[in-house]
């Protein structure tokens, strides 16, 4: 019996086809693998019995990094042949499997340290099991010819690994050694190899700053345990408090510097080796200016042969257990990749640049996560994740490619056809001219890829979105989605959720189609469309894009009818003069908008309650507030606040105002910060859930959906969880997708899609 057998899935560059090979071989069966490109095929001939126990093995047997989404089985005409063999590769059209990179596995690790292993210490140690994939790749399907190691033509010890089938290295396209294998420098032209990487060694324990090529970009570098290092390193970066990522030695490191929950335990140490963001634990080692005034740090562990040359190598330096590895890139612009792009911008910040000659063909950030529940819950979604899909079979008829091009801040995008979603990794911010020219030549590069040719482009209609030239210049049909909406959706998608939803959509700021700044919404969504059932209570935005970062500003308006700018001045939200100059502008209505966000509201409380009056970066304020309500020891209290109201268009209102003032009166009288931090966010989750009952009422939707960059806090959304649950409400929410516009896309794109699915 011959059978013809298609496996759909993460089936590329994870030793699925040895895999496949020695298993056959093991069943005595006939045939041949191939790599189809969006698929692998298997021609397999032998027994009934032998075929459905190699069958059997396909799913229980596959490599640990295989992920097998779909499987596909047929009778087909006899295999002439003998033997079995792995077919070279042919490109096929359909959707595919990009592989993400995955980090060092432990076998390579301990040849890396073998002196007598022929790879030895060499920086681009790989196998089957590890490496570089996405960030290396010119085209599917994943072939060396195709990456950035056809420029390293393998020596015959490598290609004798290479071929051999009990070999740990059998069929690995990125496989090297020192004779054959890419090389690390120094920019200064001079340094090479061995050289370099003690140069670089020995500038980090003297307290310098180092630049590190990695896998999808480059890392600014310093010791985390030296304080001096670690603030000339934000003095160059002009970062003065956002927190920097850490990268520790070993499991037994962040085990002394975090408290490590048990299900973020594999997280931290498996293949994907993501940022996760940890609660401290005391007399840790690294300096506080890492993350300064947060009892929390983000740490990762090595996940490069490079990486780990530089804490361990034979040189007698004594490396720190922690380096502080932060993207090296300008702020909002994407992470740098070429020496050309180093130099250029990291030139002026690090002290030495350690550089290799294997080209990044995409680049990849850091992929980085909170805890929640137990689980991951992610900020970023990049290295290790991207480009994998969500899968929607609903969806599945739907062949005409969409892209959907993302947000203004935390760019992704996301190119969708059949049913599968590939988002992208972290792009940048489009104010910023590289982020732009980073999509536009990123999109490209993953529409060959996964081979979709995209029909029509999905988009956010703000009129200020720097993406708007971009979707311009492509000249496709276009579908705008609401950023709300888009943000709901992608909830209900990363939860596989087809039915209508009460979307909670709650972040800084999105357009709403009555070109008011939306960010506080409740939603009556589904894929295709969405009702505004509610919001917060509006105010005004008075100073444009400084009242984005300036909390005080926004305060000093929802405090204006009531107390005068008495109030303002004894809480110190500012001088006579600026709360004059605030209140002109809101009298006057100069540079103000109607505003619905929570991520203003937010930053007005944290600045009422002295935590923080202007935010350095995106969040701040609404960190230190929920920092604050966490020091706080006992559940917030919920206050009694006014009924729901209306709007004029019907909605319901949050009676957020009245929130807002309740705060700042009790603070004035002398309330204690963390606990009105408390109890501002078990207030207003009550409010959520409250509101989310009465639209229950009104519609008789039970599901909830919690999205928006809002909810990128743990302690707002594990409040509002609780509620709707305890009043029987079905709750989505993500986990691998971010909360934050980094979401974006993908919402976008299932939206566009649906509606798409409409005219065929
Ligand atoms: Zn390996
Ligand atoms: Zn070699």
């Amino acid at each position: 019996m011959t059978k013809a057998i298609r496996v759909y899935g993460v089936v590329q560059g994870v030793g699925f086809r040895p895999f496949v090979h020695r298993l056959a071989e093991a069943h005595g069966l006939a045939g041949y693998v191939a790599n189809k490109g969006s698929y692998v095929e298997i021609v397999a001939a032998g027994t009934e019995d032998n075929l459905a126990a190699f069958r059997r093995g396909l799913v229980e047997k596959a490599p640990e990094r295989a992920l097998i989404l779909h499987l596909e089985e047929r009778e087909t005409e006899p295999f002439p042949g003998e033997g079995f063999s792995i077919s070279e590769s042919e490109a096929a059209q359909g959707s595919r499997f990009v592989p993400p990179d995955i980090a060092i596995c432990g076998a390579c690790r301990r040849e890396l340290f073998d002196e007598n292993d022929r790879r030895y210490l060499h920086p681009f140690i790989n196998c089957t099991d590890c490496g570089p994939r996405l960030t290396i790749l010119d085209e599917m399907p994943y072939d060396r010819e195709r990456t950035s190691m056809k420029s390293f033509p393998m020596c015959a010890a490598c290609a004798a690994e290479y071929h051999d089938r009990a070999s740990r290295r059998y069929d690995a396209q990125p496989i090297a050694c020192h004779d054959c294998g890419p090389q690390v420098y120094l920019l200064d032209g001079t340094t090479r190899g061995a050289e370099a990487i003690r140069s670089v060694r020995r500038a980090i324990c003297d307290g310098k700053i180092a630049a590190v090529k990695g896998l999808g970009g480059f890392h600014l570098c310093c010791d985390a345990t030296n304080e001096m290092a670690v603030r000339l390193l934000r003095e160059r970066k002009r970062r003065p408090t956002k927190p920097f990522a850490v990268m520790v030695r070993d499991m037994a490191a962040a085990e002394r510097e975090a408290e490590i929950p048990d299900a973020l335990r594999e997280v931290l140490d498996g293949p994907e080796k993501p940022i996760v963001i940890l609660r401290r634990r005391k007399g840790g080692r690294i300096a506080s200016a890492a993350a300064p005034g947060s009892r929390r740090v983000g740490l990762m562990l090595p996940y490069t042969p490079l990486h780990l040359l530089l804490f361990d190598y034979p040189d007698g330096c004594v490396m720190p257990d922690a380096l502080i590895m932060t993207s090296g890139n300008p702020p909002g612009a994407p992470i740098c990749r070429t020496d050309g792009e180093a130099r250029e911008t990291l030139l002026p910040l690090a002290d030495v640049i350690l550089s290799h000659d294997r080209r990044i063909r995409v680049r990849a950030d850091d992929s980085v996560m909170e805890v929640y529940g137990g689980g991951p819950y992610m900020i970023r979604r990049s290295r290790g994740y991207a480009p994998l899909p969500v899968v929607l079979p609903s969806l599945e008829h739907v062949r005409d490619g969409v892209l959907a091009v993302g947000s203004e801040l935390k760019n992704t995008f996301c190119l969708g056809q059949g049913g599968l979603f590939y988002s992208s990794a972290h792009i940048g911010d489009m104010g910023d001219s590289r982020s732009v020219e980073c999509l536009r030549e990123t999109t490209a590069r993953m529409a060959s890829l996964l081979s979709i040719e995209p029909r029509v482009v999905a988009y956010d209609p703000h009129p200020a979105y720097h993406t708007a030239r971009f979707v311009e210049e492509l000249g496709l049909p276009t579908v705008a989605v609401q950023h709300h909406h888009a943000h709901v959706v992608s909830c209900m998608a990363e939860n596989g959720w087809t039915k209508p939803v009460i979307g909670v959509a709650f972040d800084g700021t999105g357009y709403g189609t009555d070109g008011s700044v939306w960010g506080g919404e409740i939603l009556l969504a589904d894929y295709k469309e969405f009702t505004r059932i509610g919001s917060i209570a509006p105010f005004l935005q008075a100073g444009g894009e400084r009242a984005a970062r300036e909390g005080w500003r926004i305060a000093t308006g929802l405090w204006r009818g009531e107390t005068g700018t008495e109030a303002a001045l004894r809480l110190g939200l500012g001088n006579e003069e600026e709360i004059s100059a605030q209140c002109f502008l809101l009298d006057h209505k100069v540079n103000t908008l109607t505003s619905t966000s929570a991520g203003r509201l937010f930053d007005a409380v944290s600045a009422v309650l002295g935590l923080c009056r202007v935010s350095t970066f995106e969040g701040e304020a609404a960190m230190a507030l929920q920092f604050a309500a966490e020091n706080w020891d006992s559940e917030g209290e919920v206050f009694d606040l006014p009924a729901l109201g209306m709007a004029e268009d019907g909605r319901l209102l949050l009676p957020t105002t009245a929130l807002f003032l309740e705060i700042a009166k009790r603070r004035l009288a002398g309330e204690s910060a963390p606990a009105l931090a408390a109890a501002f966010h078990a207030s207003l989750a009550a409010l959520v859930g409250a509101s989310c009952r009465a639209a229950r009422e009104k519609t008789g939707v039970s599901t909830v959906a919690l999205s928006g960059g809002v909810f990128q806090n743990t302690l707002l959304l594990r409040l509002v969880e609780r509620n709707l649950r305890e009043s029987g409400f079905h709750v989505l929410r993500h986990r691998l997708i971010p909360a934050n516009d980094g979401g974006l896309s993908l919402g976008q794109a299932v939206c566009a899609a649906a509606r798409a699915a409409d005219k065929n």
